[in-house]
């Protein structure tokens, strides 16, 4: 087998994106989001022995939004077992993020758990649970990538609730059906302020390690999911990751990943490694549009991709 140096390959293809177009646009439906700015680029490659290369802005910590619903769902997955599935499918839904259209002809019942209305479920299970929801996760986050400098965002999850009459929507329409337990402002002030969590790449890629790594142990020495779970939640990943774009990024960088508006995406090779990159220009279907580039020539020329 070949030796890859990937911090060569990495800093390559890094250059290479960096002297092209950066196109698509910057989230701007989150007051908050629109005021990054457009050319911060950073990687984070952590592979499970350890081995770490980082590039550009990849310290920098930025609003990780719908990433965070990938940690919520292991959480929930963690104290709930299977249970969760019937409140929630694991079916790609074919549509953007936000959309209510399907909800109606299923009752109530999400596709998945990473579309918005799948995630909400998901936080109204954890609100049901926790006596502090929003103090108990981001605990277990901390715990994750050990350290507690890992915070949400006030403003950003302020900013979103100013103007997040779709989510508002959502929520309530699964509560019409029953599929919500709990007070739709409770469970969206959960919601909203788990997208608002910042990290760096450096942190994503640590985070995710418990799906790439067999063994993962929190810094308490816990584990959080068996490896059976770790194949579910990775296959989510898989399938439902980029919403309407999840075929095409498997067919780009096949990979299970998770991408956010505000321009990160997570990509993990169960056994192997976790990648970070963040830019946060997005294309049309709301992934970074160097993300999905940089991914692309990644696992192209490395040939590390799990197909
Ligand atoms: N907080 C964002 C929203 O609900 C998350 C969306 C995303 O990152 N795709 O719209």
């Amino acid at each position: 087998m070949n030796i890859i140096n990937y911090k060569e390959v990495l800093e390559d293809i890094y250059k290479h994106i960096s002297s092209e177009e950066n196109k698509g646009s910057v989230a701007t439906y989150i007051p908050e989001l629109a005021k990054i700015n457009p050319d911060n680029f950073g990687v984070c490659f952590l592979s499970v022995e350890n081995e770490e290369y980082g590039i550009g802005d990849w310290q920098t910590k930025f609003s990780i939004q719908s990433i965070s619903k990938v940690i919520s769902l292991g959480l929930a997955y963690k104290i709930f077992g299977d249970k969760i599935w019937k409140r929630v499918g694991v079916e790609p839904s074919g549509t953007p993020f936000n959309s209510l259209v399907q909800l109606e002809s299923d009752n109530g019942i999400p596709r998945n758990p990473f579309i918005n209305g799948g995630a909400m479920v998901i936080c109204d299970m954890l609100v049901s649970h926790f006596e502090n929801p929003k103090e108990d996760f981001l605990t277990y986050v901390q715990e994750i990538c050990d350290s507690t400098e890992i915070q949400y965002s006030k403003k950003v999850a302020k900013s979103e609730a100013s103007v997040g009459y779709r989510n508002k929507a959502l929520c309530n329409f699964i509560k019409s059906f029953g599929n919500i337990e709990n007070e739709p402002r409770e469970v969206l002030d959960f919601y909203f302020h788990m997208c608002s969590i910042e990290m760096s790449c450096q942190e994503l890629s640590k985070t995710f390690m418990f799906l790439a790594k067999n063994d993962f142990k929190t810094s308490k020495g816990e584990s959080v999911l068996s490896r059976g779970r770790t194949k579910r939640v990775n296959a989510i990943m898989q399938t439902c990751g980029f919403y309407d774009e999840s075929g095409e990024f498997s067919f780009k960088v096949g990979l299970p990943g998770k991408s956010g508006v505000g321009g990160g995406i997570v990509a993990v090779y169960p056994g192997k490694y976790c990648i970070t990159v963040w830019s946060p220009k997005l294309n049309k279907k709301g992934n970074s549009y160097r993300g999905m580039e940089f991914l692309e020539t990644f696992t192209t020329e490395t040939e590390l991709s799990i197909f």
